[in-house]
């Protein structure tokens, strides 16, 4: 049976990519009971040229859940040097967004030509904390080529606050890797009237998938205990407590606290977790 991915999802059609020969409008059979994501990939029986109905999903690697796309080989988070000015705690809540769904991100300080050395800050803090990051200008061009390397053999999806730019950074990826005007004013025209997320197609095996909608999850529905795990940095020392129920505030013998003293953690890394320790505690 035929199988392909799931590129877009759009009245009651699913538009599968088989890998070559362009996408194949399909339904999906009436008795079928699992819900089909944009990125899953499925098989199809055809129906006609370009047809086909939907019999089944194969299992998923991973899915986000705002907005619903599976299957995620890689994902950026992308913020902007200046004009929004950074915020930590807002990058952070995305990151922790992005691991809670099983999705180790990456990030992209876009807008570098505005402000070089804070794109650079920011980029080697969270180097730091174990995240890959780059500098990059949609404007300019400035580290796009690298950012495009990245992408190659992957699904990668990119995900922002509005205004950041990335819709001139996805422009900048996709008008200059396809030769053909049509996807880029596909894009153009997605990205106003719909908030549906499609993948785009780079070439063989390679494509961006843009999330609208995805924003930080809301932490103070979580135990404390998860918080940890959503850091990484922090996570690989919260283990190691003399409690195991340690909050890592004023615990004795606690080995994030520790960490944290000889400069493992680094101090607004912890000041977000406190901050949301914060938060969940007050909801009590
Ligand atoms: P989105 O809301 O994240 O999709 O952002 P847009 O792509 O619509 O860009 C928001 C604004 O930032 C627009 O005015 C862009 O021209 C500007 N912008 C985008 N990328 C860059 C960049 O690399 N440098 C500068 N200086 N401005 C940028
Ligand atoms: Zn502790």
């Amino acid at each position: 049976m035929p199988r392909g991915r799931v590129i877009k999802n759009y009245n009651g059609y699913y538009y599968v990519d088989p890998g070559s020969g362009g996408a194949v409008e399909c339904r999906r059979r009436g008795k079928m009971k699992e819900k089909i994501l944009v990125g899953d990939m499925v098989e199809f029986t055809a129906t006609g040229a370009q047809k086909g109905v939907i019999e089944k999903t194969e299992p998923r690697k991973n899915s986000l859940r705002r907005p619903a796309v599976a299957n995620i080989d890689a994902m950026f988070i992308v913020m902007a040097a200046a004009a929004p000015d950074p915020s930590r705690f807002l990058i952070d809540q995305m990151l922790m967004t992005c691991e809670y769904d099983g999705i180790h991100p990456s990030l992209c300080f876009n807008k570098c030509d505005l402000d070089k050395p804070l794109a650079e800050e920011y980029a080697a803090f969270y180097r730091r904390c174990g995240y890959a990051a780059y500098p990059v200008s949609a404007c300019t061009g400035e580290g796009i080529d690298s950012l495009k390397a990245l992408l190659d053999g992957k699904v990668t999806a990119f995900a922002g606050p509005s205004g950041v730019g990335k819709s001139s950074l996805l422009m900048r990826i996709i008008g200059r890797e396809l030769a053909v005007g049509k996807v880029s004013d596909k894009i153009g025209r997605g990205r106003h009237t719909t908030r549906h997320s499609e993948i785009m197609k780079l070439r063989e095996h390679t494509y961006v998938i843009d999330t609208p909608g995805f924003s930080a999850l809301d932490f103070t529905h979580l135990k404390e205990k998860e918080i940890t795990s959503l850091m990484p940095d922090l996570a690989k020392y919260s283990g190691h407590c003399r409690f195991s129920s340690c909050l890592h505030r004023s615990e004795p013998d606690c080995s994030v606290k520790q960490a944290l003293a000889a400069g493992k953690i680094l101090r607004e890394r912890y000041d977000t977790y406190c901050k949301i320790e914060d938060s969940i505690a007050e909801r009590k």
